[in-house]
């Protein structure tokens, strides 16, 4: 089996739920409040080990109580945490999340010792694929991928929060899994790898070099706080393909857990175990045949 490198962000998050966002200059009073381990990395890294990928994580957290819950927590869901460096001078980073009752989300992250990552290139030892985001500083995301690239390692990026990258950067990224916000700031940069654009609870949009683009549905699910929903998309697609699975196989995967994520509250709390991604796959593959069975054209075929 192949191993997933994640490099990215590892933060604690702090969740206020509020009935609307606030106007700029107007303060409102939360309903409830939560905290949770979190960090788009932390996240992706999680969700791909509990779709049985071997996973490191290559991160940076600090010298706190925090940073000893984020690696506890790691080490726990069997992800290889032996990269993850401890900053005396900086905190761990955290994100300050508000939900509205639609379940939408607004997030500031205060980076802290993510500023602090680096890429130490024995990380990639035995590597098949390595997943990076952009909560790390941009330089140590472009030596990831570009030290990936050179050892012959496939490289996914899902570049959130969306930022401006060059073509030069991009030309080495195989697979891009962009949301809809990131995919408009990327602009008109030529990408010639495979990009996923996911779009919520419209699914995502296929595109390949050469092909025609597909609409993947998303799967029908309660939203209660769609914080997370990416990562775990990312975590699972990652994850299958590095197992070996093929395209299709990844993309219905990370719709179902991403699907999963928006079903209840929090980030790493709603990330989907591998019999949660199992039971969506099975229940639409249900609903399918029994709506095939209702139709009664469906037999002729
Ligand atoms: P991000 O969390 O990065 O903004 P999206 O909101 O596009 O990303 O969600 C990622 C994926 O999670 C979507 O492509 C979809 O498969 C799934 N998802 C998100 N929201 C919903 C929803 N309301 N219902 C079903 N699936 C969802």
């Amino acid at each position: 089996m192949g191993r997933l490198v994640v490099v990215g962000s590892l933060n604690v998050d702090h969740t206020a739920r509020v009935e609307r966002f606030p106007a700029p200059g107007e303060t409102l009073t939360a309903s409830g409040s939560a905290s949770d381990l979190g960090g788009k990395g932390f996240n992706q890294a999680v969700t791909a080990a509990r779709m049985g990928a071997d996973v490191v994580m290559v991160g940076c957290v600090g010298d706190d109580a925090d940073g000893d819950l984020l690696l506890h927590t790691l080490r726990a869901e069997g992800v290889d945490s032996g990269f993850v460096r401890r900053h005396g001078g900086l905190p761990t980073g955290r994100a300050h999340i508000t939900v509205d009752d639609a379940g939408q989300n607004t997030i500031v992250v205060v980076p802290g010792a993510n500023a602090a990552a680096s890429f130490p290139s024995a990380a990639l030892e035995g590597a098949t694929m390595l997943l990076a985001q952009l909560e790390c500083p941009l330089e140590v995301v472009q030596a990831a991928i570009a030290a990936a690239r050179a050892a012959g390692v496939a490289t996914v990026l899902n570049p959130a929060p969306a930022r401006t990258l060059t073509n030069d950067f991009l030309a080495l990224v195989d697979y891009l899994i962009a949301n809809e916000t990131e995919a408009d700031h990327l602009g008109r940069v030529s990408f010639r790898g495979t990009a996923v654009i996911t779009g919520g609870a419209r699914g995502a949009l296929l595109l390949v070099p050469g092909r025609e683009s597909r609409r993947l549905p998303a799967f029908t699910v309660p939203v209660v706080d769609t914080t997370g929903a990416g990562d775990a998309f990312c975590g699972c697609f990652a994850a299958t393909l590095t197992r070996g699975g093929s395209l299709d196989d990844a993309l219905y995967g990370a719709l179902a857990a991403g699907a999963h994520a928006v079903t209840s509250q929090g980030a790493f709390s709603s990330l989907p175990f591998g019999a949660d991604v199992e039971r969506l796959l099975y229940q639409s593959s249900s609903d399918v045949q029994s709506s095939r069975s209702a139709d009664p054209g469906s037999s002729k075929t």
